[in-house]
């Protein structure tokens, strides 16, 4: 899995969800079509009167999710740029959905302005298989995040999260150690450590 394989998954569903936060700092939602994934960018577009173009530009940031069919999940977060040439892409980005002409049709297309994503943190999450299996990449100069926990020294080897684990993704050893790959980041391990060895990773 590279990131172009984890944006690719989110070309071919097409339409994700993309997350912003409004002027009052709540969360807003809306699917929004994946216009064309290249060289390690994503692109979109959205209407100049719409509350996402507002907050995209305020805010410079969205996080964006979708699964397949094969129970494959992407998520990314990052800053978003707004493209100059808007003509130039918006035409590029009919010729790549033609399906957009029959919302758009002739020029009112010129009320879209594309953005292109390629900074941040992508994360897959393949939940079709047994354990579960996940990767996390930086996108561009992204900064990495880690997410989920991890075993301390303090481990005195119980067992006890090994054998509650749902995913069965703890290895013994000195100290125990969670497999990342396959962990849920559920946090039962974490809480029932029964001398707290185990810790939330980025914190
Ligand atoms: S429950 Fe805590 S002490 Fe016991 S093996 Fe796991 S991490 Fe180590
Ligand atoms: S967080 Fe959940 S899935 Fe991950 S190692 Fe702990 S118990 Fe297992």
């Amino acid at each position: 899995m590279t990131v172009q394989d984890c944006l690719q998954i989110l070309r071919d569903v097409k339409d994700a969800a993309f997350a912003t936060v409004d002027e009052d700092g709540l969360p807003q939602v809306r699917i929004i079509d994946v216009m064309l994934v290249e060289d390690q960018k994503l692109y979109f577009c959205t209407a100049r009167g719409k509350d996402f173009y507002r907050e995209l530009m305020s805010g410079g940031h969205t996080a964006v999710t979708a699964m397949n069919r094969a129970y494959q999940m992407v998520r990314l977060r990052g800053t978003v740029r707004q493209l100059e040439e808007q003509k130039e892409w918006i035409d590029r980005i009919f010729r790549e959905n033609p399906s957009m002409e029959g919302v758009y049709p002739g020029d009112s297309r010129y009320i879209l302005e594309p953005f292109c994503m390629e900074e941040g943190q992508v994360e897959f999450f393949d939940l079709g298989k047994t354990p579960i299996e996940r990767e996390n990449f930086v996108l561009g100069g992204g900064k990495e995040s880690p997410k989920g926990f991890e075993i301390t020294e303090d481990c005195i080897g119980c067992g006890t999260c090994r054998e509650i684990c749902p995913q069965q993704c703890i290895r013994e050893g000195t100290p125990y150690a969670i497999r990342q790959e396959h962990c849920l980041h559920c946090g039962l391990c974490f809480e029932k450590c029964p001398v707290q060895a185990v810790r939330k990773r980025g914190s």
